[in-house]
């Protein structure tokens, strides 16, 4: 990333919530760790709203939409288990927080947002940042990217109501998909973990529930 306006006490703060997400968030993969630590959370915020940027909280961005609380952000990536050099598709750029926490674990990032001022926004953020754009789609994520596919781990940052046939078809086999699925009442939604084990063989685990705005397009809500 290019040099930013990050102060000491933002540097601070982000050691502060780094140290959260290890001792009171249960999040142990200290490469997440690091990459949560060496992005600023504060950019990806309106210059009012800055002050909200190290709290373990979501906010809105705009559009009826959040940039998810860092704990669940940390949380999903750790699920991931990002190596070097694999293949990783984000559905829901939202804005571009996650992008670029996932740049910080490997170079083959691809995210699709269907909201066009988000993604026109995040697009703008992210080449600010010095962070690759040509990874960056306008579409319907709950379609994957054929062209691109396979990947070695899709992560959904919004609740879609099943499985997206699509993203299971994308995963390469030992492939990972992280996805909140379940209607968006309080309560009904669970965190999944599928891993294609084989063409047809894919494990699940269920997560716990979480709370997500919901997942439009062809496989996601109408
Ligand atoms: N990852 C984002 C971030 O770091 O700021 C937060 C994402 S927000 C919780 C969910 C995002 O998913 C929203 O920006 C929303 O517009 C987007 N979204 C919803 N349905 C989508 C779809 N079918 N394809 C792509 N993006 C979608």
């Amino acid at each position: 990333m290019q040099p930013l306006p990050d102060s000491y006490r933002q540097r601070g703060q982000r050691r502060a919530l780094v140290t959260l997400l290890r001792e009171q968030r249960g999040i142990r993969d200290e490469r997440v760790l690091a990459a949560i630590g060496a992005v600023p959370r504060h950019l990806f915020f309106e210059p009012a709203f800055e002050a909200h940027a190290y709290q373990d909280k979501a906010f809105p961005i705009g559009e009826g939409q959040t940039i998810s609380q860092p704990s669940t952000v940390a949380y999903q990536t750790q699920l991931l288990d990002v190596q070097a050099g694999q293949q990783i598709l984000e559905i829901g750029t939202g804005s571009g927080y996650q992008y670029a926490v996932l740049c910080q674990l490997t170079a083959n990032v691809q995210s699709i947002e269907f909201n066009a001022v988000l993604y026109e926004r995040g697009r703008q953020r992210l080449a600010t940042l010095g962070l690759p754009t040509a990874g960056l789609h306008l579409g319907d994520g709950s379609l994957g990217l054929p062209a691109l596919a396979p990947f070695d781990g899709i992560l959904v940052t919004a609740g879609a109501p099943a499985l997206p046939p699509a993203l299971l078809r994308q995963l390469r086999i030992g492939g990972r998909l992280v996805v909140p699925v379940g209607s968006h009442d309080p309560g009904q939604q669970q965190l999944l973990r599928i891993t294609r084990e084989g063409p047809e063989a894919f494990v699940r685990e269920e997560l716990g529930d979480c709370r997500f705005v919901p997942l439009r397009g062809a496989a996601g809500w109408q």
